[in-house]
């Protein structure tokens, strides 16, 4: 700088250049070095912004962490749901959360109390269901008929055996399967139950499914399909309705597939009916095979 005063000062001593020359030059000198400054300034300028954007790039892994927090909540959120489900699913002090065997069982013993109806008078024994309580599928029948109520299980007698062979035919493991029916004690004389003891014992039935919680339903006879369905819709008159209009097609009872079909016992009278009984089954089957 000192440098170039002197310089100018002789230029301007020697006339050699004018003061407005001078002047000029300066000022293009200065300007330059304006230019300079001012680039520096940017430099300057630039270092902060780019400090500005490490900010800025911190405050997005802040960000992005602030993300991980709200994933890791909704990730809570969702277990919360989850056991609040559970708690919806205790029903009448019996938690089907807890293993389906013990549960089933628990229910069974509540169910031998029962005295809703006055099936319960008359009855040898309860029939409260048998077979696989962890199965994909519910078989599920009328009532208990006389060798039922003498040996407690569902399905032991002529019909029963009908309807293992049945299963047999279409690739079914009669053990591998739950069965149980909408009435749990032995109406008198094998008469028809009455509409108010298939509404008393339906609660019962409702708990059974609610535990085992089937993907499957097979619904034996035209009792078993109207008291369920009828559960979903009301079937007005459904006792004149008949079964071979239902059967074959698939329903739905909360959530879980419903197919009806004929009860084994009506196949001893109608033969004739046994065709389309197999036909049902190998849809159930088909069906059994996809859940
Ligand atoms: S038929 Fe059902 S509702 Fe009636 S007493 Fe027996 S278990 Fe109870």
């Amino acid at each position: 700088m000192e440098l170039r005063k002197f310089v100018y000062q002789w230029l301007l001593n020697e006339k050699i250049l004018g003061e407005k020359t001078i002047e000029i030059v300066g000022t293009i000198s200065l300007d330059k070095m304006d230019k300079k400054t001012k680039d520096r300034q940017m430099d300057t300028k630039d270092g902060h912004l780019s400090e500005g954007n490490k900010h800025l790039s911190e405050g997005d892994k802040h960000l992005s962490e602030g993300d991980k927090h709200l994933s890791e909540g909704n990730k809570h959120l969702s277990e919360g749901n989850r056991q609040e489900s559970m708690k919806d699913r205790q029903l009448g002090g019996i938690d089907t959360q807890k293993e389906v065997r013990p549960q089933i069982t628990a229910l069974n013993k509540l169910v031998l109390g029962c005295k809703k109806c006055d099936l319960h008078t008359r009855r040898n024994k309860l029939v409260f269901g048998n077979g696989n309580p962890e199965s994909s599928i519910v078989f599920i029948g009328e009532a208990p008929g006389r060798e039922e109520d003498e040996s407690g299980l569902p399905f032991v007698g002529s019909a029963g055996k009908q309807l293992t062979s049945m299963l047999k035919s279409v690739g079914i493991d009669r053990d591998a399967v739950y069965i149980t029916n909408i009435i749990k004690c032995r109406p008198p004389g094998n008469r028809d139950p009455l509409p108010a003891e298939m509404n008393s014992c339906f609660e019962w039935l409702d708990k059974q499914l609610e535990i085992i919680a089937p993907k499957l339903i097979c619904t034996l006879g035209k009792h078993s399909t109207f008291s369920l369905l009828g559960h979903v819709k009301p079937l007005e008159f459904h006792q004149t309705l008949s079964i071979s209009k239902f059967r074959g097609k698939i329903y739905e009872y909360k959530g879980i597939k419903v197919v009806p079909t004929y009860h084994p016992a009506a196949l001893l009278y109608h033969p004739e009916w046994k065709e389309a009984t197999i036909s049902d089954l190998t849809m159930v089957k088909k069906m059994l095979d996809r859940v």
